[in-house]
């Protein structure tokens, strides 16, 4: 059975405020449903307001205890709650895949790498070091110490239901702030599902708090989040549209905000790339999660020597990518998240075949009905059209083709967004030149594997504000105390 017992002990259909399991004041529940059938998995609580409130209360009560405790006894807990999602990988994958559809052999690979943030913050806690400086006069000593940020809270979305919350509630945690968080209405459970091992892990009341609520919740949580006092930062993951709205809400009390928004990721391959590699990558960055990432490769750029090559050997791939219920192993290509996702995708589809592009393969609804697709290999793509200019997050790989470096250079840097950028080529003056001029926060060359969590995940320009994982990624968590000590 889909849920067998490992499964239904994690599966919580309460929120998870102050240490316990409750319902929304209102008493009213939304459904979360498994998109590869449509059916209902669980009724979680539609929380408004007065919830969030009561959970960033709860939060503000337990940050005293928690900032006051050593790093090391929090990474204790932290580590510990690390090894209880791995001890609880195959459950938690499962209930990734039934409530978000993706291929179960990514959900393990992203309850594993949701895990790692505890394991690496946890250790990056106790590291969080301060200065001394050299006095400006002989009678006084100068200190810099860091301190947690206080009560912060969380918003992510439905395309990492495991790995988005754990990326901003480890470094937080392990700094000394306490967090509430919003997890997205399409995919709640696996966040219960966190907080469950967080019980067991040992973490104390009300540091750790998942509010739920449906599509229509979420603006109201959201504005407590952003207006309550007691909340000094807002990490958030979803659309450049809602991070627009939150920066503006927070902007009333100044809250501290880190922002992981929309990206239009260009993937530019050049005549002396390996095919190969190319393809490699591809599966990486354009099917994985079917396309549904805001890492995925958006714009295929292909240079005129190779294209031929690379189409051909697209369209095999796509042509052999098995589309079904992520629960079956055999399954490369999920769902997709909704019904208005398909939509876009339509959309993005008909557009770029009305501007002159050609369907290779694929093209339409998949015959599984719901909300799957085909795999997509679109040729003859241009920089104008809507799949170029907005993330298609879809299973749709549209080939641009260019001449020059200089042409490629100026189409991937021809957006608000700048995220990740891709690009494939074994020359080596190719690849610093390239890499200094793509406008993106992350780039990577002859490689699609770029997320872990010991390297800074960020974008620039409207792809966002901060970074998060890595060294870096908890000074997002830490405020600068200078200490001035005069009379000495
Ligand atoms: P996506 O396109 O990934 O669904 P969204 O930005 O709509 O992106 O959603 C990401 C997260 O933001 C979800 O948890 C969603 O519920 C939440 N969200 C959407 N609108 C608002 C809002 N006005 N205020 C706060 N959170 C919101």
């Amino acid at each position: 059975a889909a849920i067998d017992e490992t499964v239904a002990r994690l599966l919580r259909s309460d929120a998870y405020v102050d240490g316990a399991w409750i319902p929304a004041a209102s008493g009213q529940r939304f459904a979360v449903t498994n998109p590869a059938d449509g059916k209902t998995l669980a009724e979680v609580p539609r929380m408004g307001r007065a919830d969030a409130a009561k959970a960033i209360e709860a939060a503000g009560r337990a940050l005293p205890g928690w900032r006051g405790m050593t790093a090391a006894a929090r990474a204790r807990i932290l580590r510990r709650w690390a090894d209880l999602m791995m001890e609880n990988q195959e459950a938690l994958a499962r209930l990734l895949t039934l409530e978000q559809g993706k291929p179960i052999a990514e959900s393990r690979g992203e309850v594993a790498y949701a895990a790692s943030f505890f394991e690496w913050f946890a250790e990056e806690g106790k590291r969080a070091y301060g200065d001394i400086i050299p006095p400006f006069r002989t009678d006084n000593r100068i200190l810099v110490t860091k301190e947690a940020v206080g009560v912060t809270a969380g918003i992510t979305p439905w395309n990492f239901p495991s790995a988005m919350p754990t990326r901003k509630a480890a470094p937080a945690l392990a700094a000394g702030c306490t967090m509430v968080l919003k997890p997205a209405e399409q995919t709640p459970l696996s966040a219960l599902a966190i907080c469950v091992l967080a019980e067991e892990a040992g973490v104390p009341p009300g540091v750790f708090n998942v509010v739920t609520g449906s599509e229509h919740d979420a603006p109201q949580i959201g504005l407590e989040m952003t207006s309550n006092p007691i909340v000094r930062k807002l990490g958030f993951t979803g659309s450049t549209a809602v991070g627009k709205l939150l920066m503006k809400q927070c902007a009333d009390q100044l809250k501290k905000l880190s922002l992981e928004l929309g990206g239009n990721a260009p993937f530019i391959v050049f005549d002396d790339a390996d095919p190969e590699v190319v393809m490699e990558a591809l599966m990486m960055c354009k099917w994985r999660n079917t396309g549904q990432t805001c890492i995925s490769a958006n714009r295929i750029l292909v240079q005129s020597g190779i294209y031929n090559d690379i189409r051909d050997r697209l369209v095999a791939v796509a042509e052999g990518l098995k589309v079904g219920n992520g629960l079956d192993p055999d399954v490369r290509q999920g769902p997709l998240i909704e019904r208005a996702a398909v939509e876009k995708v339509e959309r993005h589809v008909s557009d770029a075949q009305f501007r002159g592009a050609r369907v290779a393969v694929g093209g339409r609804r998949h015959r599984l009905g719901h909300t799957f697709y085909e795999p997509t290999v679109l040729t003859g793509v241009d920089p104008g059209m809507a799949m170029s200019c907005e993330e298609t997050f879809g299973p749709v790989a549209g080939l641009i083709r260019f001449d020059t470096e200089d042409e490629a250079i100026a189409i991937a840097n021809d957006t608000p967004y700048g995220l990740a950028s891709y690009f494939f080529t074994r020359d080596l003056a190719r690849t610093w030149r390239v890499g200094d001029r793509l406008e993106s926060g992350i780039v990577a060359t002859n490689t699609g594997f770029i997320s872990t969590e010991i390297a800074p995940f960020g974008g620039i320009k409207e792809s966002g504000i901060g970074r998060e994982g890595s060294k870096y990624g908890i000074e997002e968590f830490l405020e600068i105390k200078y200490r001035c000590i005069g009379g000495v």
